[in-house]
């Protein structure tokens, strides 16, 4: 079952392990009263969300949850018994985005627990058309598709790409909405959320000002870039948003960066500087390929370098690699370097600016 939103084909690994070779993370303390649960995933590649606990006199307040799966919410009660503590005590659920490997769980925790689940207002409202009534988007999904080229025959399967993850997704209304800036009531800690749009509309970071930890969600992973796919429930230019989110972290002086996914790491600024650099390397590629004449973004994307050649990308895979595409074209469109002829498929080309 393909990952809902990393796409591993054009991941850029900066230290050149394959993460499928590193040991399986145990339950860790990262500081005290601050602990790590590895939460698996199934059938995926990333094979796990890192749910971070803050151990409170109330009880722990959760960041993510993990995937609406019987093994997933064993491994945060075996986790959390381990740190000494219960599901049933858990107050709050600070969920960074709606993707299911951090937000599916959520609703099971509070059924347990009575706890508060909070998203950013962007995300939450992205919840019933995306879980619990998909027609219209799913439409919209096709609709989109064939004006970036997908193929006729392929639009059924790539339509449908993330339909299996829906059973994995508990729709739940979150009872809190964290606007940017705003302080969860974690008794003890001193944490913030940073509204970090790109990934996902509503993406959350929180820094942790009393240990200068920052908490990245998919935001910022010390390896793989996250997927930033143009699509319907992306907003208008989801790049565009999410290189200033990360120029929205560059200020803050972090002692470790917490991440959802892989390990922690303590040059924040370095790793942003990574991921910027590799958009731009992008952008070169994009702009290189329109050299040689009009594109829809299908085609563009089928002679992108990605990790694997573009034939053994399929499914959900090739519909964020597509995705991916749109989104730099997006950026270069609104930097004046390439244009858009309306049409199925929309043609893609440079200005004269871009000449
Ligand atoms: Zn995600
Ligand atoms: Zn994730």
């Amino acid at each position: 079952m393909p990952h809902e939103h990393h796409a591993p084909p054009h991941a850029r690994r900066a230290r050149g392990a394959a993460a499928a070779n590193d040991p399986f993370p145990i339950v860790e303390q990262v500081r005290d009263g601050l602990w790590s649960i590895p939460v698996p995933l199934p059938n995926n590649s990333l094979r796990y969300v890192l749910v971070y606990v803050f151990e409170t006199d109330r009880g722990p307040y959760l960041i993510d949850a993990g995937w609406n799966t019987d093994d997933a919410y064993g491994a945060l009660e075996s986790g959390l018994k381990e740190v000494g503590s219960d599901v049933a005590d858990v107050q709050g659920v600070m969920v960074t985005h709606i993707h299911p490997d951090h937000y599916g769980l959520a609703g099971r925790i509070r059924e347990a627990s009575g706890a508060w689940i909070s998203l950013h207002p962007a995300d939450a409202e992205l919840i019933h058309d995306r879980y619990d009534e998909p027609a219209d988007l799913l439409t919209a999904v096709a609709a989109s598709l064939r004006r970036m080229g997908a193929p006729a025959e392929e639009l059924d399967t790539l339509k449908n790409a993330a339909m299996p993850v829906l059973p994995l997704v508990d729709p739940v209304v979150p009872d809190v909405l964290l606007e940017d800036g705003a302080r969860p009531e974690v008794p003890g800690w001193d944490l913030t959320a940073i509204w970090t749009p790109g990934h996902s509309p509503g993406h959350l970071c929180f820094y942790e000002a009393s240990q200068d930890l920052m908490l990245s969600g998919d935001h910022v992973l010390p390896r793989i870039t996250p997927n930033i796919p143009f699509h319907p429930q992306a907003g208008a230019n989801p790049l565009r948003d999410f290189l200033a989110s990360l120029d929205k972290l560059e200020p803050y002086e972090v002692d470790e960066v917490l991440p959802a996914h892989e390990y922690r790491f303590s040059d924040l600024r370095t790793r942003l500087e990574e991921l910027r650099q590799h958009h731009r390397d992008r952008f070169a590629e994009v702009l290189a390929i329109l050299r040689g004449g009009s594109s829809s973004a299908w085609d563009i994307a089928s002679r992108m370098t990605w990790s694997r050649s573009w034939d053994d990308i399929a499914g959900f895979m090739r519909r964020a690699a597509v995705g991916e595409t749109v989104s730099h074209l997006k950026v270069l469109e609104a930097d004046g370097l390439v244009e858009v002829a309306d049409g199925e498929p929309v043609l893609w080309s440079l200005t004269e600016k871009a000449g």
